[in-house]
């Protein structure tokens, strides 16, 4: 590991300056659950690394005009038992997904939001990319649990976030500070997230000197039910090889509006327009459920070793759509 500076600002205007110093070189410390790792791997190498734990404007969940704010620095067991998120089912079901106490209580809700790929390639040294020589070597090499979806481009690894694809479900905005202290910006959580097209550019929008203070979700309406599905080859700590999040407005049993969500399957989360389009005007029933999986992997394009996650793919949507609607007991197929 590189030796660094360390700075603990406590305001987000202190944070950006801090970050926005060594022409960028520089590294958001939260929970420190995966940048420990990423340090001590040599895959990222600041020249400072700004801890923000310390940022009391970051921690928390307030109820605001336009919804939920809810901090970066929230951890994922606060968001399991807060009353104030209880109402948004899905998102309890991504925290209970992980199955460790530590990583629980360590870890915060933006760590997971920018969390950098689980990729081997990239986790040995190999860059975002995972390119030796220019050429990629997971689209020749092992790619077992790589991309299905939106892999036809440099980027052949999965987004690792396992709370992006409910929030996105749920239509939440992502709130940017920097590169200046001061300046604020937001966006629609789907569009933080871009698939790099060289290993410089990040998996997310985010440019040197600025940092995600909180996620806005708006106000869950009566006629709205959620879920998510993660599919996982262990049942205790792992990522999911594929995720679904799903919500869902319904009038008179039948569905208006959807969004579907995969996770783990494409180098962003991956909004499927199509799933929700096979759900609108139907009867959320087995069958619907069914159509929508297919219509959510109908454009996949597996690699040479992970053909089984279109399937994996496709079922955790079918689940997650009848978890949503509360029909998952005996659906198991
Ligand atoms: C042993 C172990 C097993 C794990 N297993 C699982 C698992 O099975 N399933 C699973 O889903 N997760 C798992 N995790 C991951 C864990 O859920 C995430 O690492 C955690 O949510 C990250 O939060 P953190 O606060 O610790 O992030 P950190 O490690 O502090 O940061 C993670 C990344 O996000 C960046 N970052 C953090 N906060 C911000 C911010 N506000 N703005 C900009 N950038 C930021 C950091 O620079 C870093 O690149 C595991 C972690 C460990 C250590």
């Amino acid at each position: 590991m590189n030796s660094f500076e360390y700075a603990s600002p406590r305001t987000e205007d202190e944070a950006v300056g801090l970050l926005s110093a060594h022409g960028g070189n520089t590294a958001v410390l939260a929970g420190g659950t995966d940048l420990f790792n990423l340090l001590r791997a040599d895959c990222i190498t600041p020249r400072r690394v700004v801890d923000i734990k310390n940022i009391r404007s970051m921690q928390g969940v307030t109820a605001t005009g336009r919804g939920l704010l809810v901090g970066a620095l929230t951890t994922l067991d606060e968001i399991l038992v807060h009353p104030l998120l209880a109402p948004y089912q899905s998102l309890a079901q991504a925290a209970d997904g992980i199955r460790s106490i530590q990583v629980q209580s360590m870890g915060t809700l933006g760590g997971d939001l920018c969390h950098l790929p689980n990729c081997w390639y990239y986790r040995s040294g190999y860059g975002l990319l995972g390119q030796r020589n220019g050429e990629s070597l997971p689209a020749e090499g092992r790619n077992e649990f790589h991309a299905v979806l939106g892999n036809r481009g440099p980027a052949k690894f999965v987004s690792a976030s396992r709370f992006a694809p409910a929030l996105i479900a749920w239509g939440a905005i992502a709130r940017v500070a920097g590169p200046e202290p001061g300046q604020v910006s937001e966006m629609p959580l789907e569009y933080f997230y871009v698939s790099p097209k060289s290993a410089e550019q990040g998996v997310t929008v985010l440019q040197p000197g600025q940092i995600l203070t909180h996620v806005l979700i708006p106000e869950p309406s009566q006629e709205v039910v959620s879920a998510t599905y993660d599919v996982l080859q262990l049942e205790g700590l792992d990522w999911p090889l594929a995720s679904a999040a799903v919500c869902l407005e319904t009038s008179g049993g039948v569905v208006r509006e959807a969004r579907v969500v995969l996770g783990h399957v494409a180098p962003t989360p991956w909004v499927s327009l199509d799933a929700s389009a096979a759900l609108v005007g139907k009867e959320i029933d087995e069958r619907a459920a069914q159509a929508a999986g297919d219509a959510a992997v109908a454009r996949a394009t597996p690699l040479s070793e992970n053909e089984y996650k279109v399937q994996i793919a496709r079922t955790a949507v079918k689940r997650a759509i009848l978890r949503a609607a509360g029909q998952l007991e005996g659906a198991l197929s």
